[in-house]
């Protein structure tokens, strides 16, 4: 059975960079609902139109939109060896959705870390407008000021990554999605991890979870 795992922490916990980095390593994609939809909005597509205002105010989008989406993607040929969920579950009814549906779960990581710091980390972040490779004006600079070291993109604010957007997904985040870390508690399948300085420290803490 592959590694499917769900990383779970508050808006700017770090969990899109973990993502990234665990995706290279374990050679399984990482899946980010938040990057699917922003994709969306950039492309004009309906769907995109249709939650563009949802996600700039830091709201939750559907949850049955959330699982069409997330079902088309678990389904695609490179999923089959395990994926990484980034940002999704967001409530426990998507979760309960996500087992009906057959999408599994195996090892659930909780990134812990003190609001204060997330709200510090959200109002610095920055991210690719092509790639949405994820940077930081003070802990994680590009090479070049406002230019993605990835792809060349130019960089830019989220606009939910605005200070008075920011309390608001906290918000959220406490009411709707904390409580999914005793729900997987209850399955055996979690794990707690500690934020720390150091992004390698946190990859590292994760991968011996993963493997051990
Ligand atoms: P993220 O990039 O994960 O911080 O998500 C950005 C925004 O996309 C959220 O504030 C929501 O508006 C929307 N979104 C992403 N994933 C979900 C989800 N699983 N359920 C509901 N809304 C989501």
């Amino acid at each position: 059975m592959g590694k499917k795992i769900v990383l779970l922490g508050a808006p700017g916990s770090g969990k899109g960079t973990q993502a990234a980095l665990l995706s290279e390593k374990l050679g399984i994609p990482s899946i980010s609902t938040g990057n699917i939809l922003r994709a969306e909005i950039q492309g004009k597509t309906p769907l995109g139109l249709k939650v563009q205002a949802i996600m700039d105010a830091g709201k939750l989008v559907d949850g049955d939109l959330i699982l069409d989406i997330l079902s088309n993607r678990v389904s695609q040929a490179d999923c089959q060896g395990g994926y990484i969920l980034d940002g999704v579950p967001r409530t426990i009814e998507q979760a309960e959705k996500m087992e009906k549906a057959g999408i599994e779960v195996n090892c659930v990581l909780s990134i812990n870390i003190p609001d204060q710091r997330v709200v510090d980390r959200m109002v610095g972040r920055r991210v690719c407008s092509a790639c949405s490779a994820p940077f930081h004006l003070e802990s994680a600079k590009p090479k070049q000021d406002g230019i993605c070291d990835s792809c060349g993109g130019e960089l830019v604010q989220r606009k939910d990554d605005k200070a008075e957007t920011v309390q608001l997904r906290l918000d959220v985040y406490n009411a709707e999605t904390a409580p999914l870390v005793d729900y997987y508690k209850g399955k055996g399948v979690l794990h707690d991890v500690e934020d720390q300085p150091e992004i390698s420290s946190v990859t590292d803490a994760m991968l011996t979870v993963i493997e051990g």
